[in-house]
Order: C-alpha cells, then structure tokens, then sequence
C-alpha cells in the first residue's frame, strides 16, 4: 500500500513544492474510506482527486480548514489544478486527497488518464489563507491557556472549531452565572497579557510509547501524559511512533495543525462571548485582521 509522507506542515512559511503525481480521478463519495471524506466530496462539485507522491497541503482536521491553492503540471503550465479542500485518510496509509478541478478546461477520461503517469508538479498553497488559519487556529491554543492560568481547570478542551465563520473551542464543564457572565472580559484582559508577553510557540515530537493514550487535535492532554524528556531527533508528526506536542502561552496538547511562530504574531485575539449548553461551555473568539 502506498504510505504518503506530509512534509514540512510544521513550515507555515513554504508555499510551494514540487511532488509527482500518484493518481487523478473523478471524486468516488461512496468508495471513500472516511466518512470526512465521503461528505467533503458529496458537499461540492464538479471534483476530481488528485493524489501526489508527497504534499505540504495541510489536510483538514483538529478543527482547522484545509489548505486550498493550486497545482500546476511542470510540463504543461496551462494545466492547473485548482484546489478547493484537503483530506487525510486515516490509518496507517495516510493518503492525502486533493479535491478540485480543471476549470473550465476539464479533461476527459483519456487525458485524465495521461496527467496521472507520474507527472511531475508545482504545489502553490495560497498564502494568505494558510496564514488566516494558522492565526484562528493558534488562538483557540492560547485561550486553553488564558482559561488555565484564570484557574478554571474544571473546564477541559473537547472540541475546536477554528474555521473563519465563527470560531469557538467548547469546553467540558461548568461555571456559575456570574463568573460566566464576566468569563470574556476577564478572558480578553488575560489573553492580551499573553500576547504582550509573546514567546515562541513550541512544538516538539514524542514518542508514543511514552504518552497515555497519545492522539492528535486540538485537545488538552492530561498533565501525567506529558512526558519528563522529549526525543532528541524530531520525527515526523504522522508517524505512528511519534506524537506532534504543541505549546503555546503554557498549555501543552499534541497537535498536527499549523500554527504561527511566534504568540506576539497573533496580534489581538478577542472572546466574544460564552454560550452554556448540556455540560458545556462554548467560547467564541475572533482575530484581527493582518
Ligand atoms: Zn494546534
């Protein structure tokens, strides 16, 4: 089975990349193997599934919008790939699907056949996108923090939404009325803090063996699950040995999403407001624009 290696998402900064292509088909919904999947080609069209030898499109996942851009054949400029989502198979053969089309110069079946022999090709990921995402997505990491640090540690991370039609992390817990009335102001005050200390946002790979149950996403890892010592070398965030830990302002939780360099590059990063529902707290946050 061909295993696809991601390379250098951990790079926010490289925006083009050469690859060879694997395969290009129509999008099949009903042979797809993830039901992510099987939506996202169901929810536009017309599409087609490019496969590459290796990629720095970042797939959809943990809550953060896939990379679009385009993909150009190296021998034939005017064939352009136009890419509109991203996704990841799950397991242990991590095929990365690039959804898109031709425009309005779409191929037939034999010339789709001929463009997927190998060719090589130039992958653009569109920059400013790429970074309006790592932005929402680096913020939801620094409001876990600023909850910790105002001490709400009953409120546990379960899910992040870190698309830009507003973006929210929901957490597992409760707070009484008036502490949650006065949660996004007390919030902002600590975020801002945060932003003005700045820092780097650090990321670090560990071996899975060491980790109590490992995973991957925007979640909250149990403070025993962090191990004393990290691995030396780095390994690669999809191996199935090691797990990408992030860190940014304090709190620490494996991830395989893109993220800023540096906390100060968020700007301004303000909560909006906090809706309770069955258990849970849902605060809604947004960044300023660059
Ligand atoms: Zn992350």
């Amino acid at each position: 089975m061909f295993v696809l290696i991601i390379t250098d998402v951990v790079d926010i900064d490289r925006f083009v990349a050469n690859a060879r292509v694997v395969s290009l088909s129509r999008r099949a919904p009903a042979a797809s193997t993830t039901q992510a999947a099987a939506s996202a080609a169901s929810s536009s069209s017309p599409g087609l599934d490019l496969v590459l030898d290796e990629t720095i499109m970042h797939p959809q996942g943990g809550g953060q919008p896939s990379d679009v851009g385009f993909i150009q054949w190296d021998a034939q400029p005017e064939r352009r790939f136009t890419v509109v989502d991203v996704r990841a198979d799950k397991g242990a053969a991590a095929v990365v699907h690039h959804y898109g089309s031709f425009g309005s110069q779409d191929l037939d079946d034999a010339a789709l056949a001929t463009a997927s022999a190998g060719a090589p090709v130039t992958i653009h990921v569109d920059e400013s996108k790429r970074r309006l995402h790592a932005r929402l997505h680096s913020a939801g990491h620094l409001l876990d923090s600023a909850v910790r640090n105002l001490g709400h540690t009953g409120l546990v991370p379960s899910k992040g939404y870190h698309f830009p039609d507003g973006p929210n992390v929901e957490y597992l817990g409760e707070l009484e009325q008036t502490v949650r009335d006065g949660l996004p102001a007390a919030l902002n005050i600590e975020l801002q803090r945060l932003i003005a200390t700045g820092g780097d946002v650090q990321v670090k790979y560990v071996p899975t063996s060491t980790l109590e149950g490992g995973g991957s996403g925007h979640s909250l890892a149990a403070p025993s699950a962090v191990p004393a010592q990290e691995t030396s070398e780095p390994l690669r965030y999809d191996s199935p040995d090691a797990v990408r830990m992030v860190n940014i302002g304090g709190v620490e939780c494996p991830c395989g999403g893109t993220h800023v360099k540096s906390i100060g590059d968020l700007q301004n990063v303000k909560v909006t407001k906090v809706k309770r529902a069955k258990g849970t707290l849902k605060v809604y946050y947004e960044v300023s624009p660059m």
